[in-house]
């Protein structure tokens, strides 16, 4: 959908309210009363057959009767009434439906909901809502939203999918001081949904930055594809982080794949910012819509009291921006600006009896070299120095360094003057937080930004050798034998088939192919049970390692039958795998599931307890580039067993996620038909050793 479609919504010349009222406590009064109380200098219509005119404006009964053209129209009727106004604004060529309204598929109403997107596709209307507050507009003067008042202006536009809390944002932005262009009400989401205001909004001069507040979507992809291309900071606070809605499933993956988790991966994928609240949505948001990306991961600290530097370097840590010793000549010229007992490393302590001066020439000279990527600035108050003092001598020193393609962040801790500087500073465009950890979070997340966007520039290496007709020949034998899930063997062609290296692996239908087999692949060998209702082949007693001779084949193969008719009588047997015994290496899990919003999804996780237990696994959105793949790596907690511990080699991580970027591209290729999969275990070698996988799950999508 073209962007330029929503200009009707997001900037109309004219906004009608159908169902305008002249009795103050309706909608339909609040929102004309706050289209005029806000300066709205386009044309208000008040829509009323009964009324001539409300609160001073002239009244019409019906669009239809207004002699110009009509760009919005706020919809404040009750949901039976709104089919008929909505058909009344496709005559008349209304461009966009503010639909206010509620009653509709938030309590179970989707047909009526569905009848009136078809009447604004028929007339193409754009329709945002219903159940919405509206949508306000700073550089606009428009509030057409039964919210109180515009919010503080600034540079970010916050798009909420829930609107009381809209409405508690709208007035904490005079308390926050963090300033916002618009504030919209999204709701149902029936037609305009997040991405095509992210798109809309990239091409917006008066918006630096999106604060978005999300609940859950459908289109998942679309969304994507929006912050990708966009080309400014996108922030999110996601709600509903609690694992409920996961459904009881067949595989690991679909058991560990909690909504929050395929949110946040999809977060990193598509370059959007997380906020973890809404005190950090705001703080952050401040950041992002004021200050440049931090390009690089040397973060400078200049401060004037131990404690708040030693509580920043805390955080610095904590938000993976570790300290690093400042150079030698950075060293040199600030030893210049601080007493004896000042310290120049970083954080650079200029000590309590740090005035004006000392801030503004280490400042001036430290903000401007070239090792510096990003500064934040700590200054507790004293009774030597005037706060506000101080935050004039950080702002002209941060003038005068000439650097605008560096961030800073300040924190002043102190009282009603540090508070006066505060403000002063974000006025001028300086995020300035009371406490030390916020001014370097803030940071964080112009970092995060900037790594994201870095990542964003990778591509996906198309894997070309492989065979997808070889695969759908296996699924399509397993369909027409009339299973919805593969055996390990058969799961193991359709991973050959996308080039997975999987242990070589045959079926034997009687004790003496069995022989047969194991001599031919050489032992040692593994021998599993094959049956489509043994899914968990361990707990049947169907599995047994390191058969090192033909006695053992045999003896192996009975008690394998034996186990597998115990567990489960009428099981089917489609006889025994004898597969090539891999060597010890660390063991970890691949999954994969069909995600309602994002679709395939890949998970990798440590196998084994870490899986079961700790469920230290993570996720991304398929398919997963290769830079992305080693994140995955290296951000479980696990992550030093695979970097080597205690004198162990390294595992080969390259190989690893060389086979997680495999994975993802079949999982994708195979859509229609994988559900869920795993591979658990593969097995991980030392460096330049490759990977195996040992075991094999897929389950079809039900058709
Ligand atoms: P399950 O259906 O119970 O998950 P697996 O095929 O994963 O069965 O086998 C159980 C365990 O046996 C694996 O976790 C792994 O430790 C070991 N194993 C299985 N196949 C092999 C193999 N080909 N080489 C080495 N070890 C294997
Ligand atoms: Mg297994």
């Amino acid at each position: 959908m073209e962007s330029k479609t929503l200009d009707g919504l997001m900037q109309p010349k004219s906004v009608a309210v159908v169902g305008a009222s002249s009795q103050p406590g309706k909608i339909g009064y609040t929102v004309v009363d706050n289209l005029i109380k806000s300066g709205y200098e386009g044309k208000i219509y008040p829509i009323n057959p009964k009324a001539a005119d409300i609160l001073g404006i002239k009244a019409y009964p019906s669009v239809l009767a207004v002699p110009d053209e009509i760009d919005a129209a706020a919809i404040t009727v009750p949901a039976s009434l709104v089919e008929q106004a909505a058909e009344e604004c496709g005559k008349k060529g209304v461009k966009a439906l503010i639909i206010i309204t509620s009653g509709f598929s938030e309590v179970g109403n989707r047909d009526l909901e569905d009848r009136i997107v078809a009447i604004a596709r028929r007339y193409n209307m754009r329709i945002l809502g219903p159940n919405i507050v509206g949508t306000l507009s700073n550089s606009q003067k428009l509030n057409a939203s039964f919210a109180p008042f515009l919010p503080l202006t600034g540079k970010a536009t916050l798009i909420s999918q829930s609107g009381a809390l809209l409405i508690a944002m709208d007035a904490s932005t005079y308390i926050r001081r963090v300033g916002f262009e618009k504030l919209i009400s999204i709701g149902n989401m029936s037609d305009v949904d997040f991405a095509d205001i992210i798109t809309w909004l990239d091409d917006d001069p008066n918006t630096t930055c999106v604060s978005l507040y999300i609940e859950g979507f459908r289109d998942g992809r679309k969304f994507m594809d929006a912050c990708r291309r966009a080309h400014k900071p996108i922030i999110a606070l996601k709600s509903g982080v609690s694992s409920h809605g996961a459904a009881a499933a067949a595989s690991h993956t679909g058991s560990l794949a909690g909504a929050a988790k395929v949110y946040g991966a999809a977060f990193q994928q598509a370059g959007v910012v997380q906020a973890s609240d809404l005190d950090n949505l705001f703080d952050r948001t401040l950041a992002l819509s004021l200050q440049p990306p931090m390009k690089g991961d040397n973060l400078l600290i200049i401060t004037n009291g131990g404690g708040v530097g030693v509580l920043a370097t805390d955080s610095a840590e904590r938000y993976g921006l570790p300290l690093q010793f400042a150079p030698q000549d950075l060293r040199d010229e600030l030893k210049k600006h601080m007493p004896e007992f000042g310290s120049a490393k970083n954080p650079v302590d200029l000590t309590g009896m740090a005035g004006r001066d000392w801030y503004e020439d280490s400042i001036r000279f430290a903000f401007a070299h070239p090792w510096v990527d990003g500064l934040v600035v700590l200054y507790c108050e004293t009774s030597l120095t005037d706060p506000v003092d101080i935050a004039y001598g950080i702002k002209k020193a941060i003038d005068e360094s000439g650097v605008k393609d560096k961030p800073v962040t300040v924190s002043f801790v102190g009282g009603e003057q540090s508070e006066k500087a505060t403000r002063w500073l974000v006025e001028q465009g300086i995020p300035t937080y009371s406490a030390p950890d916020l001014a370097v979070n803030a940071l964080a997340a112009l970092r995060e930004y900037a790594i994201m966007q870095q990542m964003l520039a990778e591509t996906n290496e198309p894997c070309l050798d492989v065979n997808k007709a070889q695969a759908l020949e296996v699924i399509g034998r397993a369909r027409a034998d009339g299973r919805d899930s593969l055996t390990e063997i058969e799961a193991k062609q359709v991973f050959a088939a996308y080039g997975l290296p999987v242990t070589k692996t045959q079926l034997a239908k009687n004790e003496e192919e069995a022989v047969e087999l194991a001599k031919a692949i050489g032992f040692p060998i593994v021998m599993k049970i094959v049956s489509p209702d043994i899914l968990h082949k361990s707990d049947a007693g169907g599995v047994k390692v390191n058969i090192k001779d033909e006695a053992g084949v045999r003896e192996a193969y009975r008690t394998i039958l034996n186990n597998a008719k115990a567990y489960k009588a009428d099981a089917r047997i489609h006889g025994i795998a004898i597969q090539e015994m891999a060597p010890w290496g660390t063991e970890v899990i691949l999954g994969s599931v069909n995600d309602a919003t994002f679709g395939p999804t890949m998970m990798f996780g440590l196998g084994g307890i870490f899986v079961e237990v700790l469920k230290d696994v993570t996720f991304r959105v398929a398919p997963v580039a290769e830079g992305q793949a080693l994140r995955m790596l290296s951000e479980i907690r696990g992550a030093p067993i695979l970097a080597g511990v205690r004198g162990e080699k390294p595992r080969d991580r390259q190989a690893m996620a060389a086979t997680i970027c495999r994975y993802s591209s079949m999982i994708v290729d195979l859509a229609e038909e994988i559900s869920e999969s795993d591979a658990n275990p593969v097995l991980v070698y030392e460096e330049g050793k490759g990977v195996r996988v040992a075991d094999a799950r897929i389950i079809l999508k039900k058709k």
